[in-house]
């Protein structure tokens, strides 16, 4: 037997009992014949004691030993002469009569400390002893908590836990693929799974009713904060459901979650659900953040064609938000402003302000091109107070504007500390387009993917208005973070068929891409719906992490890098020739 105790177990009531644990060396201390060593492991941390009047051998190993040496140590449990009441265990020590080294260290490269001095480059290169620290071990343990209970909501619910392939075939639509070359069928190539959509779908032609399942799922996108190249859905699917039956499930599993892993009552009113064009008008953003109001307010009756600023006179949309109480900001507050508009480049003209004064008298950036009544009827749209700003944007493209002013909408609200981590508001974003026009390809692309089920009263505008059909697919939303998100889907061949022919594809493409599918249907397909969340996002949320790295054991870097196993790497040029593979001439600048 290793230990009798964790380093996190032991109490005031265990005292007088010899004990034996097992753990790393967290930090050492002398103090004149006393020497001090916390002793740590996945529970806790316990402090040691040894005496050189009582065991001068043992004493002086014990002040030979480094950080993160691996000791087992048997000792009596003493009460604290000065207890800390920061510590689970403050009240306790240990004083030690046998020590054995398990394992020596050598010095960490960083402090294996809550607050350490690792960077991140650092810390990922060495992620086994990043996780040592408490913080970060933490989001693990959250995490693991977090599956175990969707998995407990879920069976209960009659969910089925289906695994399905990770090598799977290429796709056209949707993200990047990450392929795999296939040695066995040289010049093939398998792909790694961006979700198990299809899989998923022909689980409920197969009749399994209920699936989910925790999977990986790979994208080769270009990396931000909430995003990884290989990341974590709870994907689900259901037979037989409409809209409203999979949403009202999974709020009941989302209420739950928050109530059995976060400690956080949702409450019993149902999650708003705003349609997607709602969204769009009031916050520019598909997922709003709703923690806080400052909707924006359209201007266009108010600003444009009313005075001679030609910038108004000229746009598509003006909107405004108003910033309670900042009305005092200073020029550099206000440049800052600018500046954060102008760097975003995402369309819209520069910011224009408003101050309204505590006499209620408005002061804008704009007031040599209106009458002040104009300026009066700004402050009356916006329904500002004395010591509010209105922050105005204005663009050729409305839809770019809106965007760009929702961006403007999340720095003020993160300002006037308003994005509280601690609070979290929740809602599903409804009725989304089914189709949107890519620049890049000239064509119209599935919003969602496409096996998403338009509305059915809107089936009939596939040929005339296909732009404007609605489809069954909803997100939900959680402080400005979309967690989830999913539609009915279709389940007739014909229909799939049109929408594959909306898409651009030919029949022949459809089929060679999609026929699996299409043939499926075929074969008495239930009507059917699901949706998927990001695990990693909702853990991330839950800790209150600005990056969902934090709570990935083994994360990739921005560049999709791990820095730890060095991957991706070269391969062997036999590895090569196995697989009928030949590289190109890196080409040099
Ligand atoms: N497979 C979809 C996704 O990854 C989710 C769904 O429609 O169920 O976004």
């Amino acid at each position: 037997m290793y230990r009798s105790n964790t380093c996190g177990e032991l109490r005031i009531e265990n005292v007088g009992q010899t004990v034996t644990l097992a753990g790393w060396v967290q930090r050492t201390r002398k103090m004149g014949g006393m020497t001090f060593v916390d002793l740590r492991d996945r529970y806790g941390i316990t402090q040691l004691v040894f005496n050189e009047e009582t065991n001068a051998e043992l004493c002086a190993n014990a002040n030979k030993l480094g950080r993160e040496y691996v000791l087992q140590v048997t000792g009596v449990v003493n009460e604290r002469y000065s207890k800390n009441d920061k510590m689970p265990t403050g009240d306790i020590e240990i004083i030690v009569s046998e020590m054995k080294v398990l394992n020596a260290s050598d010095t960490p490269p960083f402090t294996i400390e809550e607050n350490t001095d690792g960077g991140d480059e650092l810390r990922m290169k060495y992620r086994y002893l990043d996780l040592r620290r408490s913080n970060v071990r933490e989001n693990i343990e959250l995490r693991h908590k977090f599956c175990l209970a969707v998995r407990h909501f879920l069976d209960a619910k009659g969910f089925i836990e289906v695994e399905t392939p990770v090598l799977v075939g290429s796709t056209p639509e949707g993200a990047r693929d990450f392929i795999v070359p296939s040695r066995m069928n040289p010049g093939q190539f398998y792909a790694l799974p961006q979700s198990p959509q299809t899989l998923k779908q022909l689980l409920m032609v197969a009749g399994m009713d209920r699936y989910f399942q925790i999977v990986k799922c790979f994208r080769d996108e270009d990396l931000r904060a909430d995003r990884q190249p290989e990341f974590t859905q709870i994907d689900c699917e259901m037979s037989f459901v409409q809209q409203d039956d999979i949403i009202s499930l999974f709020e009941e599993m989302t209420k739950h979650l928050f109530k059995e892993v976060r400690g956080y009552d949702l409450g019993e009113q149902p999650f708003l659900r705003l349609p997607w064009a709602e969204a769009m008008r009031r916050f520019g953003s598909d997922k709003p953040d709703m923690r806080f109001g400052m909707e924006f307010v359209e201007l266009m009756d108010v600003m444009k064609g009313t005075g001679s600023f030609p910038v108004f006179n000229d746009a598509a949309y003006i909107g405004g938000i108003c910033a309670t109480g900042c009305a005092s900001y200073t020029r550099k507050q206000l440049d800052e402003l600018t500046n954060f508009v102008k760097s975003q480049q995402i369309g819209a003209k520069g910011l224009v302000y408003a101050r309204v004064g505590e006499d209620g008298s408005v002061k804008s950036s704009v007031d040599k091109f209106y009458e002040p009544e104009v300026l009066n009827n700004l402050k009356a749209a916006m329904n500002a107070q004395p010591g509010d700003l209105i922050l105005i944007l204005s663009g050729e493209d409305a839809m770019k504007t809106r965007r760009q002013l929702c961006e403007l909408r999340l720095l003020m609200g993160e300002r006037l500390g308003l994005r509280d981590k601690n609070k979290f508001s929740l809602l599903w974003v409804v009725d989304f387009p089914m189709f949107e026009w890519s620049e890049e390809e000239g064509r119209l692309m599935a919003m969602h993917h496409p096996f998403t089920s338009p509305k059915p009263s809107d089936i009939a505008k596939l040929d005339t208005d296909p732009a404007n059909v609605l489809a069954d697919a909803y997100d939900m939303v959680c402080n400005g973070v979309e967690v989830g998100g999913g539609s009915i889907r279709i389940h007739d061949a014909e229909l799939q068929a049109k929408i594959f022919d909306v898409l651009g594809f030919t029949p022949e493409k459809a089929q060679e891409q999609f026929g699996f599918l299409m043939n499926a249907f075929k074969y008495g397909a239930p009507p059917h719906g699901g949706l998927a969340y990001g695990l990693d996002r909702w853990v991330s949320l839950f800790a209150g992490l600005d990056s969902i790295r934090d709570c990935i054991a083994f994360p990739k870097n921005n560049s999709g890098r791990d820095v730890m196993l060095d991957a991706p790497s070269c391969v062997d040029q036999a590895q090569l020739d196995e697989l009928q593979l030949i590289l190109q001439e890196k080409k040099v600048n």
